[in-house]
């Protein structure tokens, strides 16, 4: 039987599964509607989001609940998570044994979830979730299809913050993402016509790398 998404923010509660519970206050598991059609993925909570036990809370949080406003949403209308669950100390970058150990939270939350559309905010989010070496500048302002869903990578809006601001181009960009990402929302859903000619059988699974080569990914 599956558990609730409240069932498994309260067992993330006590996690150790890295490191990284020695330094927290708190695990941040993530906030919003259980059952939102739209989820932004971030990275890793910082100094406010570690106290408060709340993601994007401080100032970068305060630019996306501004940015969501803009396309007429609330933070209670959508959900918000990251990659981390907890505060890399002096926020740095997340390692990959750290990830390794909190992705299986992530991908129950996307299991539980099911968002139709999925936000990634900024550099370490897309590659993550798209699983590509490419850049934000070069990935963000489209669509791309992942897993049954649809991605939008857009900035961090705490690199806005340190750029240029709202006078930067990189804030337009940020703009017209959440332009995007309301149009995707409003667009009738799609649903597949049922495929006339029988399913070919599913190709063997591939053989897996030894445990230390693997690269953990979200499914
Ligand atoms: N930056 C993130 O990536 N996530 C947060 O929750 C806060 C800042």
């Amino acid at each position: 039987m599956t558990r609730s998404l409240a069932e498994a923010a309260a067992e993330a509660a006590g996690c150790t599964r890295c490191g990284l519970a020695d330094g927290r206050t708190q695990v941040v598991f993530g906030v919003g509607n259980a059952d939102a059609d739209l989820m932004f993925i971030g990275e890793a909570p910082g100094f406010h989001e570690d106290r408060q036990g709340e993601p994007f809370v401080g100032a970068a949080g305060q630019l996306l609940t501004r940015m969501l406003g803009e396309i007429a949403l609330r933070r209670e209308d959508v959900y918000i998570g990251n990659i981390l669950k907890c505060r890399p100390p002096g926020n740095r970058d997340p390692l990959p044994t750290e990830i390794d150990a909190c992705t299986p939270w992530l991908a129950e939350q996307l299991s539980l979830i099911q968002p139709r559309l999925v936000v990634t905010l900024g550099n370490f989010a897309t590659k993550f979730v798209l699983q590509t070496t490419r850049g934000i500048t070069s990935m963000r302002g489209r669509t791309y299809e992942w897993r049954g869903r649809i991605v939008i990578p857009t900035f961090h809006p705490a690199a806005i913050l340190h750029g240029g601001g709202e006078k930067s181009r990189q804030f337009l960009d940020l703009r017209d993402d959440f332009a995007l990402i309301r149009a995707t929302l409003d667009a009738p859903v799609v649903v597949p016509e049922p495929d006339p000619v029988p399913a070919e059988p599913a190709p063997a699974e591939p053989e897996q790398p030894p445990p230390g080569e693997r690269q953990m990914e979200l499914f």
